[in-house]
């Protein structure tokens, strides 16, 4: 489709201008705000399928699916049933209902790791409810995360590394005061090495070594085997629970998680806590943290880690997260998912190696990722070494033809089940346009 060139007519330019007169940015998650490549964002009109429409009514193959819920594609109908039948029975009840049982059910059927959840309302609420239970079930202040990884805005999430092993974390946002990190230990990620160290310095203090294990927030980059093996004996060893944070992962890169990818090569490998979001929800708020009985019995009402929400456990958002699970669920769901996304990235690849783009590639279930770089990133700084302008020119390029990937080199992307082979073929063929001119 053309680029829409006529300014006074854009309504996305002139909603964007509305936006940011009563809503910082214009926007209410700053990635939205296109900051980082530039450009007006679209505003979005409605979505069916693989496919939204933007307030001009141009048409886009979405890669983002609202950063991995969207697994169905948009509009699933069983989807669309459950929460319209759900609706019709009431949208909040603060009291305990059958639904919430039937979806902590799924999810423990399908996580052999989680013998308990605790529903919540997003990701970072469950991610710092995580931290707070590896905190009081292990009697420990301090715990391990990794550059690049995200778990969402708790304040003592928000860290960086200071100087050293010795020393911890300093916060990446005003508002976060020092003290607040001062127990968070900020490392590499991959980095065996360093991993060990920070173990023979401060392995009893350790509460948690906290992990993406597929990073989806650094684009995508995998924890290799030796590095995981690594984290599960070392927690083992010294006491300290390995939390993963399956937020992205979840439901997405394989029915059972990224965990379940992980005990193919690990026998018996399995986290102490696990932190869900996106999928679950089906694209409605929903999000949970689950671990063993033992360790999920330290929670209020029965232990002593406080924990509560007003809407946690929404009855239109479980039913939103039943139905979804229920469709990925089906016989051959993720053999599908998975050859249909990694029949994107490979058309990517070769249309690239047929430019003379320098490109590399990743997916794993329904998550995909790619750089303009030789190889693979393992970590944050070798993934900050793909050239900014390159991509922005290279989103821009797909966003002005009906493509829409992450508005930033540092997100993962996401394949739906409603994608189809042709949507695949037209992406292909348009980036490869795209890369003509980069
Ligand atoms: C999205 C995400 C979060 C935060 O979830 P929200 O629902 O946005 O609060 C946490 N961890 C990971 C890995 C995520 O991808």
């Amino acid at each position: 489709m053309k680029p829409n060139t006529d300014l006074s007519a854009d309504r996305n330019a002139s909603l964007f201008e509305r936006a940011r007169q009563v809503i910082p940015g214009g926007v209410n998650s700053p990635v939205r705000a296109f900051r980082a490549v530039g450009g007006t964002p679209r505003f979005v009109k409605r979505a069916l399928g693989p496919y939204f429409w933007d307030a001009n009514d141009q048409r886009y193959i979405d890669y983002i699916g609202s950063w991995g819920p969207m697994i169905l594609g948009h509009g699933h109908p069983a989807v669309l049933e459950a929460v319209q039948k759900a609706a019709l029975d009431g949208f909040s009840f603060g009291a305990p209902t059958e639904r919430e049982i039937e979806l902590a059910e799924e999810i423990i059927r399908l996580v052999p790791s989680l013998e308990m959840v605790r529903l919540v309302s997003s990701g970072t609420e469950a991610a710092m409810s995580a931290i707070r239970l590896a905190r009081g079930a292990t009697g420990r202040s301090k715990f391990i995360k990794f550059e690049g990884c995200y778990h969402g805005h708790a304040d003592a999430l928000l860290v960086k590394a200071g100087s050293g092993l010795a020393t911890f974390g300093n916060p990446t946002s005003a508002g976060v005061p020092p003290e607040v990190v001062q127990h968070t230990l900020v490392l590499e990620y991959n980095n065996v090495a360093q991993l060990e160290e920070a173990f023979a310095l401060h392995g009893p203090e350790l509460a948690c070594v906290m992990i993406e294990p597929i990073a989806g927030n650094m684009n995508f980059v995998r924890a290799s085997m030796p590095f995981m093996r690594r984290c599960r004996e070392l927690c083992t060893q010294h006491g300290a629970l390995l939390v993963f944070d399956e937020v992205m992962t979840g439901f997405r890169v394989a029915l059972g998680g990224a965990q379940s990818v992980y005990a193919r090569d690990i026998p018996g490998f399995q986290p102490d806590i696990t932190v869900m979001g996106k999928v679950i929800g089906g694209g409605m708020p929903l999000a949970a943290f689950g671990g063993s009985r033992k360790i999920m019995e330290q929670m209020a009402p029965l232990g002593p880690v406080y924990q509560a929400g007003t809407l946690s456990g929404n009855p239109v958002a479980t039913a939103c997260g039943l139905a979804t699970l229920r469709e990925i669920s089906q016989p051959g769901f993720f053999d599908e998912l998975s050859r249909k996304t990694r029949l994107l990235i490979d058309g990517l690849k070769d249309a690239a190696v047929d430019e003379g783009v320098a490109f590399s590639a990743d997916s794993e279930g329904g998550m995909f990722g790619f750089f303009l770089l030789d190889a693979l990133p393992q970590n944050y700084p070798q993934v900050m070494k793909t050239e900014g302008a390159r991509f922005n020119r290279l989103f821009h390029g797909l966003l002005d033809r009906g493509i829409y990937i992450a508005p930033a080199l540092y997100e993962a992307g996401f394949v739906s089940a409603a994608h189809t082979d042709a949507d695949i073929a037209e992406t292909v063929s348009v980036a490869r346009e795209v890369f003509k001119s980069l």
